[in-house]
């Protein structure tokens, strides 16, 4: 068939109304804050960009707030760090936010048997792999069993008008769930804020929300041994919460050994038997988060563990070996490199 100049014209300028149209929606809107020692990206779709900045922009304002009020480093004081200084054996009581924060860890504790533990805090100190400077060698034995010896969730007492730790040793620290939760908060902000299609991401620790100009988002899962290269990916849509723990994180080698910043409870040393543990479930990035760490104390013998949480366990064992639970909310496409 051959077109006149004019019918081509109108063919080419056709073809063009039908690419506008299909993408004649509002473009993404990308926007990036550092909080909580990560760069949390938002990504919002669908709606003018007036509007999804100033949802971003109150959606970072409260977790930016959690970090305040949940975090034991800097100057800032907090009801947590109030606690972390309070004599042993006397109840303090706890701002509704963080008690409930604390009661959500204490079950994750109970129910990881332990490999969790939300008042690790003077381990976490002793280490010292959020502090500003990052350490270089490991602490001495007396001081890591001196630390340890508080880090028992059994040293932790709820009472009828709130909490008592039973030794100065024992701190509370909500590094491993508080970002999770921050993000929780995010995502109802952004909601509150008319927000139906969404990705908050806090340094691969993500919830996502709708879909993706009517596809869902795809997200990839970080290589624990290749910067920059991913191990897999997921694709999803509706409210679906992704949390990883890696040893790549926070780390340092020392005479050969590497030395990161998730510490088992049990020993007071970092954990050894994971590289990578992700936990996948519907709408909560708190419990996500709480879990991903238990699952990499764990090792492979968590993943069962997560699975009858009702969540998706993923973990990349000490020698790479990928595990993962028999309960699948999202497939796992492995990369192919
Ligand atoms: P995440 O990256 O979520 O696994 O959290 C790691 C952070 O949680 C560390 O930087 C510590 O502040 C804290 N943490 C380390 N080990 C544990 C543990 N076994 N249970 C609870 N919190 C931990
Ligand atoms: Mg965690």
């Amino acid at each position: 068939m051959t077109l006149s100049v004019q019918q081509h014209r109108l063919s080419l300028s056709m073809a063009l109304c039908l690419l506008l149209a299909a993408c004649s929606g509002p473009q993404d809107v990308r926007e990036s804050r550092f909080i909580m020692g990560t760069l949390v990206q938002f990504t919002v779709a669908g709606v003018e960009k007036d509007k999804a900045l100033d949802a971003i922009r109150a959606a970072a304002d409260e977790m930016q707030r959690i970090e305040d009020d949940f975090t034991i480093y800097g100057t800032h004081a907090n009801a947590v760090k109030a606690f972390n200084a309070s004599t042993p054996g006397q109840t303090v009581s706890l701002p509704a936010g963080v008690d409930d924060l604390l009661r959500m860890a204490r079950d994750v504790a109970h129910q990881s048997g332990g490999a969790f533990s939300p008042v690790i805090g003077s381990l976490s100190l002793l280490w010292g792999f959020s502090l500003p400077e990052a350490p270089a060698s490991p602490p001495s034995d007396d001081a890591i069993a001196r630390a340890r010896s508080g880090s028992d969730i059994g040293k932790l007492v709820m009472a009828q008008a709130g909490w008592k730790r039973l030794s100065n040793q024992t701190m509370l620290d909500f590094g491993a769930i508080a970002k999770g939760y921050a993000i929780d908060r995010g995502i109802d902000v952004l909601k509150k804020h008319g927000i139906a299609n969404a990705i908050l991401d806090a340094g691969g620790d993500l919830r996502m929300i709708g879909d993706h100009q009517g596809k869902p988002w795809r997200i990839g899962l970080r290589h624990p041994r290749k910067p920059g290269a991913t191990l897999g990916w997921f694709e999803a849509s509706g409210d679906i919460s992704i949390v990883t723990s890696g040893d790549y994180e926070r780390f340092f080698i020392y005479q050969g050994r590497r030395y990161q910043h998730i510490l088992d409870p049990a020993t007071g040393m970092p954990a050894g038997l994971s590289s990578s543990a992700t936990v996948i479930t519907a709408a909560n990035a708190t419990l996500a988060d709480a879990w991903s760490t238990a699952l990499f104390v764990l090792g492979e013998k968590g993943v069962p563990l997560v699975g009858a949480q009702g969540m998706q366990a993923l973990l990349v064992d000490a020698d790479g070996v990928l595990h993962q639970s028999k309960l699948t909310l999202l497939p796992f496409h492995p990369s192919t490199q």
